[in-house]
């Protein structure tokens, strides 16, 4: 079990395109079963490798009751519909903001073991692929809410630090961690 300091708003990492996966060898596997770890120890329902501070397009995803996914080099092939939802952030705790997505989404992504699969999704599910692929990109939930309500965002995420500064959060200090 090896829980990861989560990068946060500010850490220059969550504004990078990742790069992609080669191949997927026993570094990608080590860092699939982090990003697993610390997204449960965080109670998240997704998690981007730049929020744990590596830079490659790895994600996992585990909402709304469908089985785990991991999403290595994920692109959306297939998307339909649309739908409003309030979508939170591990990088940006407590900061909560209505976002438009499409309702649902067909992804190609490579697996834990290499093979390429193909991952179909709706609702909340599908959000959290989609919001795990942007992190792959560089963007944030509060890109696509609209510049005034991201302003009002930024000023409650600003409050909401108290005047720390840093932007890793460590789990384990937080009281988060399993005992
Ligand atoms: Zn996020």
């Amino acid at each position: 079990m090896s829980l990861r300091p989560l990068h946060l708003l500010g850490s220059p990492i969550l504004r990078q395109r990742s790069a992609e996966v080669g191949k997927v060898d026993d570094d990608v596997r080590a860092l699939i079963a982090d990003l697993f770890d610390t997204m449960r120890a965080a109670k998240g329902v997704g998690l981007a490798a730049n929020q744990i501070g590596v830079a490659r397009r790895v994600a996992v995803v585990e909402a709304d009751g469908q089985p785990a996914v991991v999403l290595v080099n994920p692109v959306v092939v297939g998307r339909e519909g649309a739908d409003r939802d309030e979508e939170g952030c591990l990088s940006i705790p407590d900061v909560f903001g209505e976002v438009e997505r499409a309702a649902r989404v067909v992804v190609e992504a490579t697996d834990e073991h290499g093979a390429l699969r193909r991952i179909e999704g709706a609702g909340l599910f599908a959000r959290a692929i989609q919001h795990e692929i942007d992190h792959l990109d560089g963007i944030l939930f509060l890109d696509r809410v609209g510049p005034l309500k991201r302003r009002l965002l930024l000023r409650e995420w600003e409050r909401s630090r108290k005047g720390q500064t840093g932007y890793l959060k460590s789990l384990a200090a937080d009281g988060a961690a399993p005992a």
